[in-house]
Parts: C-alpha cells; sequence; structure tokens
C-alpha cells in the first residue's frame, strides 16, 4: 500500500494513554472515477461526528492507496494534490473523535493491512466492548498489534479465520465481537458495509448515478449529491462487487433492533435522517414533550445554541413563550465537550458562547440545551445570563438524566463524572444554580419518536447511558471492574 499521509509527529503521551473510546463516521463509495473526492466531501458532512482526525484509503484495482492525517477534513482532503495521492474508483474514509491522549496517529482509520487473500481496509464507527478480551487471546496466541484501536481485532480475527473465502472469513470475524460496530471496508473484490447485530450506530446507503454510496448520516449524501436508498439494517451486511452487483446478507438472524437514542438527542446533524425519522422533527418532539411535563413561567425559551435550538422551537411552539437567541455563538470554535482538558473545557464554554444581553436583561427565562453530561456547559451559561442580568433562570433539558456511561461509542463518561451518575435532581439544580430544572422523561423521550412510552419489556432503542440498561454484555467493563476490586481488597479470601 501506498502511504501518503500527513503524518504529523505526535507526543509520547499520544502513544501511551490512547483510550478505546471513540466517536466516529464513516463514509465509502463504490464505482465513482473520482472516488476520494467524493468521499473527502462526505466525510465533510459528518465532521461532527469526529474532530480530531481523518483519513481516507483508496484502490484502484491493483494497490490501495492512503492518507491519513491529524485534523479536520478539510486541512487533509482540500487540495488536488492531496486528493491525487488516492486514485481509484473505490474509497472509504472514516472521522475519528478521541478523548484525553487517544488521539495517535496509529489508530487514525482506515486501518489497513496485506492479508492472504490481498489488501484489506476497515473504517469503524462504534465500540467493540470485549476488544480488550479479545486482543489479549489474539497478542497470547501470537498476532502483533500495530494500533491500540478496537477495530484492529476484526482484521486480526479475518486473518487468521479458517474460511477460506474472504466473505466467510470476515463474517467469521464478527461472529467473536460484542458491542457497536458500523464498518465500511474495502477488499480486492469490493466494498463491505455492515452493522452490528442490534444496528447501535447507524449506517446509511445511497447512489449517485451507477456509484453505491454507504455513510453515517444521511445529510452526507445531500452534500455528494447522493440520493437516500435505505438504512443498513440491524445485523445486515451489504457487498457491493466492482460490476456494481449488490448483494444483502443477514448473518446474524434477525434479533430485535436498539439503535442508539442518542443520535437523535444529540449526535446527528439534525437534518439527517435516523432509524426513519427527520433527527429533526424528533429533537422539536422532545421540546414539545419538555413544556407539556415541565412548563415553565418565563418570558423567552432560549436555546443553548446549537444543540438545544429544534428543542427549544419545540418548547416555544408547544408553550407559546417566544422563542429568542438570548445566547449567540461563536462558529470559530469547535464542540466544548472535546476538549482534553477540564480547564480548557471551562475556557472553551466562555469562548464559545456569548449572552445576548438585549433578550436577557430582566426576564425569566427558560434555557433549553439537549443534554447534561457533567455539568461544565449548564453551570457556565446560567451564570452567564445572570450576569447579562436574567431575573430568572429555568433548565429544561431535552434529554433525561444521563447517568451512565456509554461503552457503544458515544463517549459519555463513566457513572462516577457524570452529574446525574453523582447527584439527585435538587443537587444537581443548586450544581448549575439554576431556579428550576427538568429533565424530559423517558417516556417523553419515546413519544418523541413515535411511542406511547418506553417499552420497558422490549425497548426499541439503545436508552443505556439514561437507564443502565444495556443491551449487550460490557466485557472489558466488567473485566476492568473486577481487576479494580482485586486491587482494593488484596487480601479478600
Ligand atoms: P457538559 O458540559 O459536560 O455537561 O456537556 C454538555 C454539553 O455537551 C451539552 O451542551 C451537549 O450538547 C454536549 N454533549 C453531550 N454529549 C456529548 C458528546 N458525547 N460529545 C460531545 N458533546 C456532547
Amino acid at each position: 500500500m501506498t502511504e501518503g499521509a500527513d503524518l504529523r509527529d505526535t507526543t509520547p503521551w499520544d502513544i501511551q494513554d490512547d483510550t478505546l473510546h471513540e466517536e466516529c463516521g464513516v463514509f465509502g463509495v463504490i464505482g465513482a472515477a473520482d472516488a476520494a473526492a467524493i468521499c473527502a466531501l462526505g466525510l465533510h458532512a459528518l465532521q461532527h461526528r469526529g474532530q480530531e482526525a481523518a483519513g481516507i484509503t483508496s484502490y484502484d484495482g491493483s494497490e490501495f492507496y492512503s492518507r491519513r492525517g491529524l485534523g479536520h477534513v478539510a486541512e487533509n482532503f482540500a487540495t488536488g494534490e492531496q486528493l491525487a495521492e488516492l486514485p481509484g474508483h473505490m474509497a472509504a474514509g472514516h472521522v475519528r473523535y478521541s478523548t484525553t491522549g487517544g488521539s495517535g496517529l496509529r489508530n487514525i482509520q482506515p486501518l489497513y493491512a496485506d492479508l492472504a487473500s490481498g489488501g484489506f481496509a476497515i473504517a469503524h464507527n462504534g465500540n467493540i466492548s470485549n476488544a480488550a478480551a479479545l486482543r489479549e487471546t489474539l497478542v497470547r496466541n501470537g498476532a502483533i498489534f500495530q494500533s491500540t484501536s478496537d477495530t484492529e481485532v476484526i482484521i486480526h480475527f479475518v486473518a487468521t479465520s479458517r474460511f477460506p473465502k474472504l466473505l466467510d472469513r470476515f463474517i467469521d470475524a464478527l461472529r467473536y465481537l460484542e458491542g457497536a460496530y458500523s464498518l465500511v471496508c474495502m477488499t480486492v473484490e469490493g466494498m463491505i458495509a455492515c452493522r452490528d447485530p442490534l444496528g447501535i450506530r447507524p449506517l446509511v446507503m445511497g447512489k449517485i448515478g451507477d456509484a453505491v454510496v454507504f455513510a453515517s448520516e444521511t445529510v452526507a449524501f445531500d452534500v455528494v449529491g447522493a440520493e437516500f436508498i435505505r438504512e443498513i439494517q440491524p445485523g445486515e451486511l451489504v457487498r457491493v462487487d466492482f460490476a456494481g452487483n449488490i448483494e444483502s446478507l443477514r448473518p446474524f438472524g434477525d434479533p430485535a433492533p436498539r439503535p442508539c437514542i442518542f443520535e437523535h438527542v444529540y449526535f446527528s446533524r439534525p437534518d439527517s435522517i435516523f432509524d426513519g425519522r427527520a433527527v429533526y422533527d424528533v429533537r422539536k418532539q422532545i421540546g414539545v414533550q419538555l413544556a407539556l411535563e415541565s412548563p415553565a413561567d418565563a418570558d423567552v425559551v432560549v436555546p443553548v445554541p446549537d444543540s438545544g435550538v429544534p428543542a427549544a422551537i419545540g418548547f416555544s411552539q408547544q408553550s407559546g413563550i417566544p422563542f429568542e437567541l438570548g445566547i449567540i455563538r461563536s462558529h470559530y470554535v469547535g464542540r466544548t465537550f472535546i476538549q482534553p482538558s477540564d480547564s480548557a473545557r471551562h475556557s472553551g464554554v466562555k469562548r464559545k458562547h456569548n449572552a445576548n444581553r438585549l433578550i436577557v436583561e430582566g426576564k425569566k427565562i427558560v434555557l433549553i440545551d439537549d443534554s447534561i453530561v457533567r455539568g461544565t456547559t449548564s453551570l457556565k451559561i446560567v451564570q452567564m445570563m445572570r450576569d447579562a442580568g436574567a431575573k430568572e433562570v429555568h433548565f429544561r433539558v431535552a434529554s433525561p438524566p444521563t447517568g451512565y456511561g456509554c461503552y457503544y461509542g458515544v463517549d459519555t463518561p463513566e457513572r462516577s463524572k457524570l452529574l446525574a451518575g453523582r447527584m439527585d435532581l435538587e443537587a444537581m439544580r443548586d450544581f448549575i444554580q439554576a431556579d428550576s430544572l427538568a429533565f424530559v422523561s423517558i417516556d417523553g423521550l419515546y413519544r418523541a419518536v413515535g411511542q406511547e412510552a418506553r417499552n420497558n419489556a422490549r425497548p426499541q432503542y439503545c436508552d443505556a447511558c439514561f437507564t443502565g440498561d444495556y443491551p449487550t454484555s460490557l466485557t472489558d467493563l466488567a473485566r476492568r471492574e473486577s481487576d479494580a476490586a482485586q486491587l482494593t481488597f488484596p487480601d479478600a479470601a
């Protein structure tokens, strides 16, 4: 493979402290003359899913080419020269986000390996919740890992599977995995896209002329001018060859799907369609539910931009309280959440948001945001409203309390770092210093996606971050917890 990457140097802690938690976006195209350029454009539309690194691998029928680099898509794939490094009619790409220390260059995807069957490139959105256990077994058996990414275990299983055909080897590899994976892979036979049996992370399929495209979100299709065909079904594997033949397989039977409800709450772009519903509309409906469940006596509804905007519109329309932009956002600062240290995150909130005094001064306001995670943003914003002269600040949150960590690829921290993991409602209100605080109920959230309530016996979504009801085993977490318990009680019988 030819590697034309912008491999800017990395610091030692990058390499040592890689974590496995990632949020990502994937894109793939097969059958287009300018595959890499389409891929770059698609990734650009998925930039909100990962801002630390980006990579594209292409295939021209005889060789694979790869370019990967830290930073945004536009920094790595903007010029004709950069894209000229990626010839061929097939390309797959990835945008990556990682938490503190997880930005080692060797983890930037697509990952690539030369297998007995030929080149194999893989781009992964999600998190494999037994990756550490699998890796340990593989290493014990002699596997040599190039990255600390959970995705690499898939390559090793494909490489060592006893099945003669590549597709069978790939399916064989997937059987070992637990957790969330939406994958776009390239082989010398064509492209494979698949979604884990529960469909936790999204993946959609479209067409541009005769070319077939795959992406994490439909917004990428809008941007590249592709027609949205359908979602890849949970547990479905789609194979496309170079003649344009499309084959759909269901190697895992038909388990009840559990797509991630947090895609609707925060993660997906509002102009995407996820699980058959427009994300924008779901967010507005959550605002409607909030207004019904937890009304507030206020003069204006103010969204925390941009995350709270659609829900605030819904709240305003339902309550009749006017919607106003009481906070203005700078568009030159990325998501505050991704800053690696707490102090950087604090200053990030200030650089990102500023009070619009004209709207706020002397008013009773209802502030709306999509979620409270650590509480950093809400505390600062409530303070900002008071400093700008707000008479009362009522905080309404367009999701239930985020009380549990996510182990499926959304970087929600572990329970001990979550405000709702540590405090009850009154303590949270006191912490963020709001006059009142309310979250939409879990049933209200399900009403916003068109259900009557959460079906507790058979929930339609993965909502583990709100309920603690994890739809798969969490092998690595269980092992970490048991190791920690042994460390805490070394003398226990
Ligand atoms: P915090 O300040 O830690 O309470 O984070 C809450 C803010 O982060 C909200 O404004 C959300 O829009 C945003 N947010 C929530 N979840 C995530 C996530 N997984 N990644 C990035 N940002 C998030």
